[in-house]
C-alpha cells in the first residue's frame, strides 16, 4: 500500500482493479445514481456485451431512483402524500416488495432501521441534493414526530394497495435501497453471462466471480478522514456495506448533525462511527449498516445478533475498531490503524 489516507476509490482502483483499462477484456464505467457514482466493472467479457449489460442497469438504476425517491415527485413521494392524507392508494410492485423486506428487516433491528421516519429525515433537511445549512429544526417538531412513534407495522397491504394507520408515517428508503439495487444489477448480470464483476456505489458493493486469479481486495474506510483501516477479500457472491454518519450532515455552531437519524430520539446519531457488513444479501447488509450505525459502540453487538450477522466491524473516531470474531478473521488491518480492538465475545 502506498499511503495510509488514500481516498477509497482510489485504493479500490490500487487494490481491486489495478490496470483496469490496459488489459482486454475488462470493461468498467461510472453511472452517477442513487446521489453517488456507482463503478461497474465487468471481466472477461466482449466489449459489445459489456456495454449492452451497463446499458440495461444504467435503465434498471433510473427507474429505481425515479420510483424510489424520497422527495423528488415520482411514485414513492405519490404514496407518502396518499398516507398523510389518510387514503389508501395504488401504488407499485417493486414500492410493495422494498416494504415488505424492510418491514422485516426493520423488525430484527429493533426498530433502529425505520424507513417510516421520513419526516425526521426531512426536518433535519436531508430531503435535498445539498447538504442543509443554517438554523436547526423546530425541536417540538421533533418531538412530536416521535412521539407518533411511525413504523412499517403501521401498514396495511392488500396485493399492490397501501394504507396505514399512522398517517405520520413517511417512507424514505434511503438506506436499503443501495443494497436493494445492487442485488438486482447483480442478478441481471449473471442472468447475461457475466461470471467476474464488481459493482460498487461509493465503497457499497456487491462482487460476482474473481477478477483473474485472485480475490476481490476491497478498503474498510475510516470514519474520520476518508482513509481505510483495512482491507478484505470478497469472494464470489459477497457483499461489503458501510454506513457512517461522517459522510452527510449539516454543521451548525461547530456541531455536526449526521444524515443517520435515531428513531428512539429524532436526533442525528451523534457518535462518529462507521460500520461495516460483509454478507450476502446488500439489501439486509445495507439497513443492518445503517442499523449499526445508529447503535453504535454500545448496541451494536445486539443488533448484529438479532439480525444474524457474523461479519460486522465498527470503527469510532479513536480508531478503536468493535468486530465479531468472524470479521476479525477476514480483515487484514492497516499497520497502526487498529488502535484498540473489541472483539463481540471476547474478554
Ligand atoms: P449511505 O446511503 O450514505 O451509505 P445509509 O445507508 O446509512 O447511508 O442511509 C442513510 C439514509 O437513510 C439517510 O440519508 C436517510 O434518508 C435514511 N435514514 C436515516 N436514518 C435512518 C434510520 N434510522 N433508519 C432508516 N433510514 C434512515
Ligand atoms: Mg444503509
Amino acid at each position: 500500500m502506498t499511503s495510509l489516507r488514500i481516498p477509497l476509490l482510489l485504493l479500490l482502483l490500487l487494490l481491486g482493479l489495478t490496470g483496469c483499462e490496459k488489459t482486454p477484456g475488462i470493461h468498467k464505467e461510472t453511472l452517477y445514481v442513487f446521489g453517488t457514482l456507482v463503478e461497474i466493472s465487468l471481466y472477461d467479457v466482449a466489449p459489445e456485451k459489456a456495454a449492452a449489460v451497463v446499458g440495461e442497469l444504467n435503465q434498471t438504476f433510473r427507474k429505481m431512483h425515479e420510483d424510489w425517491h424520497a422527495w423528488k415527485p415520482g411514485a414513492l413521494t405519490e404514496l407518502n402524500s396518499a398516507i398523510a392524507r389518510g387514503e389508501t392508494v395504488e401504488t407499485l410492485p417493486s414500492i410493495i416488495a422494498l416494504i415488505e423486506r424492510s418491514r422485516e428487516l426493520s423488525q430484527l433491528s429493533g426498530g433502529l432501521f425505520n424507513p417510516a421516519i421520513g419526516h425526521l429525515v426531512g426536518l433535519w433537511g436531508f430531503h435535498q441534493d445539498d447538504l442543509p445549512k443554517g438554523s436547526l429544526p423546530d425541536f417540538d417538531r421533533i418531538k412530536e414526530r416521535v412521539a407518533a412513534n411511525p413504523t412499517m407495522d403501521d401498514l396495511i397491504l392488500d396485493g399492490t394497495q397501501v394504507a396505514s394507520r399512522n398517517p405520520l408515517v413517511k417512507l424514505d428508503f434511503g438506506a436499503f435501497a443501495k443494497g436493494v439495487a445492487l442485488d438486482e444489477a447483480v442478478r441481471i448480470l449473471k442472468s447475461r453471462g457475466i461470471t467476474n464483476a464488481i459493482v460498487n456505489a461509493g465503497g457499497d458493493l456487491n462482487v460476482i466471480g474473481r477478477p483473474g486469479d485472485r480475490a476481490w481486495k476491497v478498503g474498510i474506510r475510516h470514519p474520520v478522514d476518508w482513509g481505510v483501516i483495512a482491507s478484505v477479500d470478497l469472494a464470489d457472491g459477497e457483499v461489503l456495506y458501510t454506513s457512517g454518519n461522517y459522510e452527510r450532515f449539516r454543521e451548525h455552531e461547530g456541531i455536526r448533525y449526521a444524515h443517520i437519524i435515531d428513531p428512539r430520539t429524532g436526533m442525528p446519531v451523534t457518535h462518529i462511527v462507521s460500520a461495516s457488513v460483509l454478507h450476502r444479501d446488500g439489501g439486509l447488509a445495507d439497513a443492518a449498516a445503517t442499523a449499526l450505525s445508529v447503535a453504535g459502540p454500545p448496541g451494536w453487538e445486539k443488533v448484529a445478533e438479532a439480525m444474524g450477522l457474523d461479519h460486522v466491524l465498527l470503527v469510532d473516531d479513536n480508531g478503536t475498531v468493535y468486530a465479531t470474531p468472524a470479521m476479525i478473521k477476514r480483515v487484514t488491518f492497516e499497520p497502526g490503524e487498529a488502535k484498540r480492538m473489541v472483539v463481540s465475545g471476547q474478554p
